[in-house]
């Protein structure tokens, strides 16, 4: 299977709507094109779904035969890992170790829930309420089990997106879904050998669909689609908001995966070089097209100068480029609209009179390279590019003088996706894990994730989970079974 195979299958996809570029960010020039496969596409894809969810040639068969092929699809996503790597380089511009770690933990999301599918447990409960049309019966019994949602809808990004759709499409099938998915119409690639994959580790046709198109277009034709049950989204927070909405009229439960604008606080007491490093990769890898990325950075006063000269010297010194360029370590951003919108920002911010420490540029080469961007002397209250979540290279940096300080700047926020404290003080270091309002807090560590740790968003950051077990509940539901002994 060549990569070139993948990406003339992507061409031959048959499709009704507007023929879509695919686009090699790093180098602006294009790989190939594809015809959006339009609301039609869509349901036929759901038609297909609802007939083998309907069928149980997946969600009937044992559990541990689901699991065998679960172990199977990972096997061949890892046999396929130098292509998935070359196809996510080109598509979202990657560097190829860059590439090569992400695809690398992507096979281990069907193992990980290939372990889950023997143990979808339910409850077995007392029942405790006496008299009344209970006493009718002497004994009673009630349990509860865990069934598939059915036809569910998967849409996710482009920042990621083999691991992304793996995310999604690993719990659905290990629950007994079927699916319709849809990858960003940026970067579709590994989802075609994705998609093959599938069939050949001997998932029934049927039950995994991709569609590929806009999200104006197919997207928002399987959010309205009365026979999807459940849609599973990660992306930006107002097209979250906006699948909602389309969700209302069959009340579909909406699992959302959304922005952020996490804050990052660094103590004097922290181990600094290990804190500055982490914080600068917590911002530029991947040109901060990154969902947990820590775009608001927050110092203790007394080391304040240093952390932001510290980070702007490593944000100088990141070699930029494309898969093709030695020694690249920092990825384009995905589009020339997402170049725009981060220089939007940058362009904004100078007017405004933020001050520009490092970067603030785009560089002068093909592709839609940023420089990474170090910014002070912002004010919170009113800055656009502080409040909002900007997916770029663009981090900016203010100082605190005492917990309450930091704990109030850090929330000071609509978005609840992640934040990291760095300290040696233990106490205050778990204090502040209770303290900040995110769904994950790391102390002393960024970027760091595991297939069992669940991973969701506070306040319009989302709501439900991926990962762990949280991660396949999402796609299950829960019945209460009564009996009378
Ligand atoms: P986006 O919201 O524009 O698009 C995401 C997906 O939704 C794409 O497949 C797109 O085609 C589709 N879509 C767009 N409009 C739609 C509609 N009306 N109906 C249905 N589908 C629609 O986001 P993006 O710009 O591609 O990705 C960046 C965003 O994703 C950032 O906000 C980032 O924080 C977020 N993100 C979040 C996580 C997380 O786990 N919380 C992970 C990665 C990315």
């Amino acid at each position: 299977m060549t990569v070139q195979s993948v990406i003339d299958d992507l061409a031959k996809r048959p499709g009704t709507g507007e023929v879509i570029p695919v686009i090699d960010p790093a180098t602006e020039e294009q790989i190939t094109e594809f015809r959006d496969a339009g609301p039609q596409a869509v349901n036929e894809a759901v038609a297909r779904a609802k007939a083998t969810y309907q069928s149980g040639a997946w969600t009937d068969l044992p559990a541990r035969q689901r699991a065998k092929v679960l172990w199977r699809l990972a096997d061949l996503i890892d046999e396929h890992a130098a292509e998935f790597a070359e196809l996510e380089s080109l598509d979202a511009g990657m560097p190829p170790a860059q590439a090569e770690m992400i695809v690398s933990t992507c096979a281990e999301f069907y193992r990980y829930y290939a372990g889950w599918c023997t143990k979808l447990n339910g409850s077995s409960y007392q029942v405790q309420m006496e008299g009344g049309v209970n006493s009718t019966y002497a004994n009673m019994h009630a349990y509860t089990v865990k069934e598939p949602y059915g036809v569910v809808g998967l849409i996710y990004p482009w920042n990621g997106p083999l691991f992304n759709a793996c995310a999604k499409v690993a719990p659905a099938l290990a629950a007994g879904c079927s699916s319709v998915v849809k990858p960003a119409e940026e970067t579709p690639l590994s989802a075609v050998l994705l998609e093959r994959l599938i069939a050949q580790a001997g998932v029934p046709e049927g039950v995994t669909n991709f569609v590929i198109g806009y999200g104006a277009t197919a997207g928002a034709a399987i959010t309205a689609h009365p026979d999807v049950e459940k849609v599973a989204f990660t992306g930006s927070t107002d097209v979250g908001k906006e699948i909602m909405r389309n969700s209302a009229d069959n009340l579909k439960k909406v699992t959302l995966e959304l922005g952020g604008k996490s804050p990052v606080l660094i103590y004097e007491d922290a181990d600094l070089d290990m804190a500055i490093m982490m914080a600068a990769m917590g911002i530029f890898v991947h040109s901060g097209q990154g969902c947990v990325c820590g775009s608001r950075i927050f110092v203790q006063r007394s080391v304040y100068e240093r952390v932001v000269a510290g980070i702007a010297m490593i944000g100088e010194n990141l070699v930029l480029g494309g898969p093709k360029d030695e020694g690249a370590m920092i990825s384009p951003l995905v589009s020339a609209k997402q170049l725009e919108r981060v220089m939007g920002y940058i362009d904004q911010g100078r007017k405004d009179g933020v001050e520009v420490v490092s970067g603030g540029y785009r560089v002068d080469r093909k592709g839609y390279f940023v420089k990474p961007t170090v910014l002070t002397n912002v004010d919170p209250a009113t800055s656009r590019l502080y409040r909002e979540e900007i997916f770029g290279p663009v981090v900016t940096i203010l100082p605190f003088d005492d917990d309450d300080e930091a704990v109030a700047m850090a929330n000071d926020t609509s978005y609840g996706l992640a934040a990291t404290a760095w300290t040696t003080n233990l106490a205050r270091a778990h204090n502040l894990g209770k303290r900040l309002q995110a769904g994950t807090v790391t102390l002393n560590c960024q970027l760091v994730f595991d297939h069992n740790v669940p991973f969701g968003g506070y306040k319009q950051s989302g709501m439900g989970h991926e990962f762990g077990y949280e991660g396949i509940d999402g796609y299950l539901k829960t019945k209460s079974i009564w009996a009378a002994l």
